[in-house]
């Protein structure tokens, strides 16, 4: 019987929902279950987080516990832990990691339904602006013929007489120890403790049948590459009466030929003539929002940046809107005239052979100098 604090246990706060609760303890019974880790005290681990979410996720266990500490649940006799046997409720966590393996105890009890994951692939602009959409996705749906007991109507599943309802038979084994009793899956019920002697013609006695659904789904503006929505009880349907699982929408976002974004913020490169670098000018920028005006002062250098305050991306959560940041790039001009290149030369002759001489201490002079040095 751990002494430890239960929420210290899980490292979960005192304020934390059942959900998280719940997450925080598959976290560890993964990390520490006996078939998956075989430190030596792996097993206590394991132990210690599975008394400690016995109590902290049921509700009235953990308002005693809360208010009683450890001497609440144990006096109420809740607290202890059995060994092996005891894995009993929590076999719909154990299959969801394990497969349905041997821990099962009670095929009958209530498990939840899969989670299911749906990647969407998004435009620039969609990802920034948001969109609603509906999206079809094939899914296992409970079979309205037979509610999902997979029986025909009128007929009822029966009892495994293999098993005795339990999913599992008995193996004795002689081994050198001596004889040792392991637990297997019932192959006359596959471990569901139910033989459907009348099967529904719909879902052939499966009590689910494979459908296309569509579904709702509400983009929020602003959502970035990898970002998830997840839509709770869109997933598989439950067993046994169990909560269907969720489902989870990923998020993929096309590349744009002229801007990049990183996070709320958008990127893009804007070429200008080198008189227009060399002269100023006023120059149309295209952004997600619009056109907007941009002066580019006389005498700018290739990459110089320039943030357009407020043309980025909406935060997804809320928290302000990104910029959009234009680098300078200055084209050299190509298949002069002649009579552009009769005055380039004057404006050469006029400038002196290095094109920036008149300034202190230029990108020019670094390159002059690391030819003499
Ligand atoms: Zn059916
Ligand atoms: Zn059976």
């Amino acid at each position: 019987m751990s002494k430890r604090d239960y929420y210290e246990i899980l490292g979960v706060s005192k304020d934390a929902s059942k959900d998280e609760m719940k997450k925080a303890y598959r976290k560890l019974a993964r990390k520490y279950h006996p078939d998956v880790n075989k430190e030596d005290d792996a097993a206590d681990k394991f132990k210690e987080a599975k008394e400690a979410y016995e109590v902290l996720g049921d509700e009235q266990k953990r308002a005693q516990y809360d208010q009683f500490g450890h001497a609440g649940p144990q006096s109420q006799g809740f607290g202890g832990f059995g060994g092996a046997e005891d894995m009993g409720g929590f076999g719909d966590i154990f299959d969801m990691f394990f497969g349905g393996g041997g821990r099962r105890r009670d095929p009958n009890a209530p498990r939840q339904g899969a989670d299911l994951q749906y990647t969407m692939t998004l435009n620039f602009e969609e990802a920034i602006f948001g969109k609603e959409t509906d999206i079809e996705i094939p899914k296992e749906e409970t079979c309205e013929t037979c509610d999902g007991s997979g029986a025909k109507p009128g007929t009822q599943p029966k009892t495994c007489t293999h098993c005795n309802g339990s999913g599992q038979l008995n193996m004795e084994q002689n081994t050198p120890f001596g004889r040792v009793v392991n637990k297997r899956v019932c192959h006359h019920c596959q471990g569901s403790g139910k033989i459907i002697p009348d099967k529904c013609n719909t879902c052939g006695g499966a009590g689910k049948v494979k459908k296309r659904k569509k579904i709702h789904i509400d983009i929020p503006a602003g959502i970035d590459e990898g970002q998830q929505i997840r839509m709770p009880g869109q997933g598989e349907p439950g067993v046994n009466g169990g909560p269907a699982g969720d489902l989870y929408v990923v998020v993929q976002i096309r590349s744009h030929e002229f801007y990049q974004r990183e996070g709320d913020h958008i990127f893009c490169e804007m070429p200008v003539t080198f008189t227009q670098a060399g002269l100023g000018d006023e120059v149309e920028i295209p952004t997600v929002h619009g056109r907007v005006k941009l002066k580019i002062p006389a005498g700018t250098q290739t990459g110089k940046t320039f943030r357009l305050k407020g043309k980025g991306a909406p935060n997804v959560r809320g928290y302000g809107q990104g910029d959009q940041h234009v680098k300078i790039r200055v084209i050299t001009p190509t298949n002069l005239s002649d009579r552009q290149k009769e005055l380039l030369r004057e404006f050469n002759d006029i400038s002196g052979k290095q094109p920036a001489d008149e300034q202190e201490d230029t990108f020019f002079q670094r390159v002059k100098r690391a030819f003499k040095g």
